[in-house]
């Protein structure tokens, strides 16, 4: 029952882990529709992310579908240290204590250690420290040298390395870990598309990670994750400072509360889109079908309402990664994107946008997208090798697929994660003229039945092929008999 993954606009990120590994599984959900694989680093070893990576190449291969790899980084996570006896269970009302030293013993009911040494300074009597994504929450009562010493607001069961944040935000760690650092090495050496910057706090630590990707010899596009209190403020240099923004809601919902969840969902995508950049929203979003077959109502509705609100991508994390049903996830994702596509209203008018706008390709994209608004066209064709004029397109949301042509792999993985944007390999004859190149490329789509006689098309490219970023020529034109051109036409 596969939908047909082609004609969806969204993108699906999906998490990879023991239940993907299971022979045949991956090959399953890149069937139903998986655009990126991500790879969670904060868990398993690196040889078990080197082999993950290894079998989507080769599953994407023999599918001929591609698939991007997203490596997403640990981040300076704080998280509880072991209990002695397995899990604890925090009845209401006890007391609890975040033990602070190296050396502090294995936990029980009464306490366990956290590797965050800094810890006891970062917090005073009152806040509110949430464990495992908010299911049990602790108060604080004071700090006794390295012991937070905490009253337990809500119980409930905790077991070994559970994650902790204060509601409100604002434990002061550095973004990039140690690990972080080794992992970004691993990340440029498997050749990952994406790397994911967990806790971001700042437009610098953006920066930071692409310096060290850079000097790791790696080329991926970077995603910020927005998790944490503190970046909201600074909301929009993190994102002129990425390439792709990640809406975190695990732990974001932890940090603001979960009541401001829903609009700060919208804020992101909105001003993430505006500027130009993509979105993935992320973490929760088909919960129930970790056990169950079939989604709930109300997770039906999140899919789609991210889908309303113009994301780029939804994500899957424990759904595929550690579910019962990653091919039923990955199949209600795909299924619940193409009807809340139909329920999508593009923009009209997009004379009046007000999109930044600092670059040739952008100018040409905008003039594509509101003369591909007027007549109707079937498709956007951009000639294109970086990828960058499919993104400036896409960015516009408008109804028309955009095929991002290019020669270059690594360009078309990255399109991967644009809303509306299908890559397609495409190489240009070395001495062939553009006329040349304009009609093998409607010949290609003809081929592979995108397009049919009679449809027109607007066409994007450079004077200078080859050259990134080179974008300058608009061209309008209709699909005649046989995939052939036809340059004139009353309209
Ligand atoms: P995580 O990030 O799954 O790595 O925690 C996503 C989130 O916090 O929502
Ligand atoms: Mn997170």
């Amino acid at each position: 029952m596969n939908a047909n993954p082609l004609l969806r606009r969204t993108k699906i990120v999906a998490t990879l882990g023991p239940a993907t590994d299971v022979p045949g599984m991956l090959e399953k959900i890149i069937a139903e529709g998986v655009n990126v694989a991500r790879l969670n680093l904060s868990h398993g070893q690196p040889d078990d992310h080197r082999a993950r990576a290894n079998a989507v190449r080769a599953a994407s291969l023999a599918s001929g579908r591609e698939v991007g790899i997203l490596a997403d980084l640990q981040g300076p996570k704080i998280r509880i240290e072991t209990f002695a006896n397995g899990p604890v269970e925090l009845a209401d009302g006890a007391s609890f204590v975040l033990d602070c030293r190296p050396d502090a013993p294995p936990g029980d009911a009464t306490r366990v250690g956290v590797s965050y040494y800094g810890l006891p300074h970062d917090v005073h009597a009152g806040d509110v420290l949430l464990l495992d994504d908010g299911l049990v929450a602790l108060t604080v009562q004071d700090v006794a040298g390295a012991e937070v010493r905490c009253k337990v607001l809500v119980g409930g069961k905790l077991s070994n390395r559970k994650g902790l944040n204060r509601q409100g935000g604002g434990l002061s760690v550095t973004a990039l870990s140690d690990k972080d650092k080794a992992d970004i090495k691993l990340a440029a050496e498997i050749g990952a598309d994406f790397l994911a910057v967990s806790f971001v706090r700042s437009a610098e630590d953006m920066h930071q990670a692409r310096r060290l990707l850079h000097e790791a010899g790696g080329n991926a596009a970077l995603v910020a994750k927005i998790e944490r209190a503190d970046a909201i403020p600074v909301l929009g240099e993190i994102i002129d400072a990425s390439d792709v923004v990640m809406v975190a809601r695990g732990d974001l919902g932890v940090e603001i509360g979960d009541a401001e969840l829903p609009g700060l969902q919208k804020k992101i995508i909105r001003e993430t889109v505006q500027r130009n950049r993509a979105v993935i929203t992320a973490t929760q979003m088909l919960q129930s079908m970790v056990r169950s077959p079939i989604p709930t109502r109300a997770e039906v509705l999140d899919v789609a309402n991210a889908v309303i609100d113009g994301t780029d991508a939804v994500m899957l994390s424990e759904e595929t990664a550690a579910g019962a049903h990653p091919d039923k996830a990955v199949a209600a994702m795909t299924r619940i994107c193409l009807g809340a596509e139909r329920q999508f209203e593009p923009k009209e008018d997009l004379g009046s946008v007000s999109h930044q706008m600092n670059r040739t390709d952008q100018a040409i994209a905008l003039a594509a997208m509101v003369l591909a608004g007027q007549l109707g066209v079937r498709a956007i064709v951009a000639l294109t090798e970086s990828g960058a004029t499919a993104q400036w397109l896409s960015r516009y949301r408008s109804a028309v697929p955009i095929y991002g042509m290019s020669p270059s792999a690594a360009a078309r993985r990255r399109m991967l994660v644009l809303r509306d944007v299908q890559p397609v390999e495409f190489t240009h004859g070395e001495r062939q003229s553009m006329a040349a190149s304009t009609r093998a490329a409607v010949q290609l789509l003809f081929g592979k039945g995108k397009l049919v006689e009679g449809d027109s098309v607007v066409i994007t490219y450079g004077d200078r092929i080859g050259h990134v970023g080179g974008t300058n020529t608009l061209k309008l034109l209709w699909v005649g008999p046989d995939g052939t051109v036809e340059s004139l036409r009353d309209l």
